[in-house]
Formats: structure tokens, C-alpha cells, sequence
């Protein structure tokens, strides 16, 4: 196998989406329901991806942080998990103005991310359809998943592998 490759994964979103229980699904397979929201963590993962070793360092941040403290995450971040909750609309409508804060802040490259809708298993209380969060990642030339950290469906690990894939397809092409 080639040598790893290192990336690091930012992921951002309102308080209480399920930032953590995402983060600590993708790294351990459970669901832990209760996590500190003002906690910020950083953890390390080596994953095996299309052959190739990479050395993640994920960042879950609190989501309540100041715009100096964001930005400096944004600056550390090669890429970027934006996460809302399909039954919290307030949470997708934070996506735009993050994406542009994302924008601004990379130039002149642009960055990378992937869109999350989290707390699938929630149907009743849906707020935000499928359709909507697809509508949103086109619009932001993004990949787009829903998923529920709860259970499992929809492959938490996904928006963080194909996040590394992006990173290392733009790296390779700079
Ligand atoms: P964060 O502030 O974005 O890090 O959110 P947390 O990971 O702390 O989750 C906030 C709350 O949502 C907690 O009570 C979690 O148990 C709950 N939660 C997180 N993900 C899911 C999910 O996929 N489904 C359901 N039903 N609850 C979730
Ligand atoms: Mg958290």
C-alpha cells in the first residue's frame, strides 16, 4: 500500500444536529445518546480508501464557536462535513451562509465539502424533505447524504470517506 495520505476534516453545523454522535458512529460503530455540546474534540482515524491508506484528523466542533474561532477552523480544514438535522430547519437554512463563510475564507481555492441531513430515523418530524437537501448540495456542487448516527442507515461513514476522496482528487489536479 502507498503511503498515507493526510487529511483533515472539519465538521461543522448548528448545536445539536448530531455533530458528535456522527463523528463518534464514523469512528466506533455506536450511538452514544448524551455528549457534552460545548465540547470541541479532535480525533485521529486511518482508514483504507480506494487502496490507499489516509490519516484523517476529524474536528468536531461545538457549533457556537466566534467567527475568529471559525475561521481558524476553516483555515486548519482541507475539508468540510456540514451537517443539519431533517427535522430542524433552522439548522439547513445555516448551510448557505456557511458555505459562503467556507468560500471566503478558502479563497482563492474553493472548498471542499459534503452536505449531511442527520436524524433520518426521525421521519415524523421531518422538516426538511430529501428532495430539498439534493436541491442544496447541486446547487453547492456537492455530494449529499441523509444518514441517522441513532441507527446507522444510510452510511455514516460515507460523507467522510468521499470527503477525503474530494480532497485528494483537488490536491492532485493543483
Ligand atoms: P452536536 O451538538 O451537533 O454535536 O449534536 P450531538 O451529537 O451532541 O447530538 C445532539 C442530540 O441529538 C443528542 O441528544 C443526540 O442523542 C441526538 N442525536 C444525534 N444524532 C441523532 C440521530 O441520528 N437520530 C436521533 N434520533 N437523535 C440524534
Ligand atoms: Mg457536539
Amino acid at each position: 500500500m502507498a503511503k498515507s495520505a493526510e487529511v483533515k476534516l472539519a465538521v461543522f453545523g448548528r448545536a445539536g444536529v448530531g455533530k458528535s454522535a456522527l463523528v463518534v458512529r464514523f469512528l466506533t460503530k455506536r450511538f452514544i445518546w448524551e455528549y457534552d455540546p460545548t465540547l470541541e474534540s479532535t480525533y485521529r482515524h486511518q482508514a483504507s480508501i480506494d487502496d490507499e491508506l489516509v490519516s484523517m484528523e476529524i474536528l468536531d466542533t461545538a457549533g457556537q464557536e466566534d467567527m475568529l474561532q471559525r475561521e481558524g477552523h476553516i483555515r486548519w480544514g482541507d475539508g468540510f462535513v456540514v451537517v443539519y438535522d431533517i427535522t430542524d430547519r433552522g439548522s439547513f437554512e445555516d448551510v448557505v451562509p456557511l458555505k459562503s463563510l467556507l468560500e471566503e475564507a478558502k479563497k482563492p481555492k474553493s472548498a471542499t465539502l459534503v452536505l449531511v441531513g442527520n436524524k433520518a430515523d426521525l421521519e415524523h418530524a421531518r422538516q426538511v424533505s430529501t428532495e430539498e437537501g439534493e436541491r442544496l448540495a447541486a446547487e453547492l456542487s456537492c455530494a449529499f447524504y441523509e444518514c441517522s448516527a441513532c441507527t446507522g442507515e444510510g452510511c455514516v461513514s460515507e460523507p467522510f470517506l468521499e470527503l477525503c476522496r474530494e480532497v485528494r482528487r483537488r490536491r492532485a489536479v493543483q
